[in-house]
């Protein structure tokens, strides 16, 4: 039997309708940016495989690190129990984070940090005997798919089903010159009740990569801070060097209170989340009385394998060759919007660091479900690139180490596809 149709005979795919979707396109190896099926056809990877790969595909460095690790040990339990790679990777990460960071907590996935980061802000106030736990959040945001983290991002076709069990967050608007003022009056007529605002910073992925700019995110964040309301930094997805910038939260000066990271964290290469926060957060949990205690763990958490990724990841991410390639795929990127932002089919283009995103027309019918969205996946992915278009838009955030003659073939295919489709 094929690979194929042993996979449709046992596995249940993630955000996929089973009945109608096409069968899975098999990926027997990888390197650099391309994947390649079992006739060997590359398929250039202009999504990163969800936003997670950052130095391509099997590399090498990390594949030797993670191989190393696994020989001297692939895993121990994490409480009451501790290993040089996990101890290294908070060290290495704290150095490079905003200086008021000061403890890592580790988790298993993007989710989880987010689910961690929640508890670490309600249980803060609980262990003060503060009563304070309504959660500010943005309109479309994305923070992940377990229940805390879907209760804090926004309701749509894809919560639908939980809607009523989901618990209630106060959600705000995207800030604009037109509406910060109110936005900032709004946080102090809630001030009292808020544990804390969760956010994206400066890009909505999963909303369809909406950006909005570092100066009103800083205001709000500054009015955050002056009213007392904890900041959970959301840097699943922006984090290493995605936004061109180590972290999106070094495009402004006040420091969040906690960060999540996961996606780019072991370059894509094994499941890991991380939770960072201050040593104010840390202290309000020490004490004699185990009940305040932060009770929650992962059978895998800091799993030694994933940390050896991550500080792999780390090396080649800390590398003037990789900064050299953000720069260059951020500079690459902007003339490719400026050339093709008069197109009558585009509706807008937007870009920050290595993420560019087109909007294209539709007439009526813009929702996910549009057919427009399948005609673009599949174009592409005849062509070799895969491009997986949230409604009409089109996203490209590639691995760093993408070349120049795969990102233009990537941009002649967009601009094919927009006289073809
Ligand atoms: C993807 C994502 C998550 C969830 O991460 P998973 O590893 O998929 O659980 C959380 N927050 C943001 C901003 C994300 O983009």
């Amino acid at each position: 039997m094929s690979l194929v149709n042993r996979d449709l005979s046992v596995v249940w795919h993630p955000y996929t309708q089973m009945k109608t979707a096409l069968p899975p396109i098999p990926i027997v190896r990888g390197e650099g940016a391309c994947l390649y099926d079992e006739n060997g056809k590359c398929y250039i990877d202009a999504v990163s495989s969800w936003w997670v790969n950052i130095h391509g595909h099997a590399n090498p460095y990390i594949a030797e690190k993670v191989a190393e690790q696994l020989r001297k040990l692939e895993h121990v339990i994490f409480a009451g129990f501790t290993h040089e790679p996990a101890v290294e990777l908070a060290e290495r990460l704290l150095k490079i984070l905003p200086g008021n960071q000061a403890k890592i907590f580790y988790s298993d996935n993007g989710s989880t940090a987010v689910e961690v980061a929640i508890k670490m802000c309600l249980q803060y106030w609980h262990n003060q005997g503060i009563q304070r736990t309504k959660i500010l959040a943005f309109k479309n945001a994305y923070h992940g798919d377990t229940f805390g983290a879907m209760a804090v991002s926004g309701r749509s076709a894809f919560t639908a089903a939980f809607d009523s069990l989901l618990f209630e967050v106060e959600f705000i608007d995207l800030p604009d010159e037109s509406n910060i003022e109110g936005l900032k009056s709004h946080i102090s007529s809630l001030k009292s009740e808020l544990a804390c605002f969760i956010f994206e910073p400066l890009v909505q992925g999963s909303a369809g990569m909406i950006m909005y700019e570092a100066r009103y995110l800083e205001q709000l964040m500054a009015h955050c801070r002056q009213e007392g309301v904890l900041m959970i930094d959301d840097e699943v997805f922006t984090g290493f060097g995605r936004t061109g910038k180590r972290f999106a939260c070094d495009h402004v000066t006040i420091q969040p209170d906690i960060m999540c990271f996961s996606k780019g964290l072991t370059g894509g290469t094994m499941a890991m989340g991380l939770t960072t926060c201050t040593q104010q957060i840390y202290d309000a949990f020490l004490s004699e009385d185990k009940l305040k205690t932060l009770f929650h763990g992962h059978s895998y958490t800091a799993n030694p394998v994933a940390c050896s990724a991550a500080l792999a990841s780390m090396d080649i991410f800390m590398d003037s060759s990789t900064v050299d390639n953000i720069k260059r795929i951020e500079d690459s990127h902007r003339q490719f919007g400026l050339k093709i932002k008069g197109h009558s089919r585009i509706r807008t283009v937007r870009q920050t660091g290595t993420i560019i995103a087109m909007e294209w027309e539709t007439g009526t019918n813009t929702s996910y479900f549009s057919s427009l969205r399948d005609r673009l996946y599949q174009y592409f992915l005849d062509a070799g690139i895969i491009l997986r278009p949230l409604g009409n838009i089109i996203y490209i955030l590639p691995p760093y180490c993408i070349t120049n003659e795969q990102l233009n073939y990537i941009y002649n295919k967009i601009e094919t596809a927009l006289e073809e489709i």
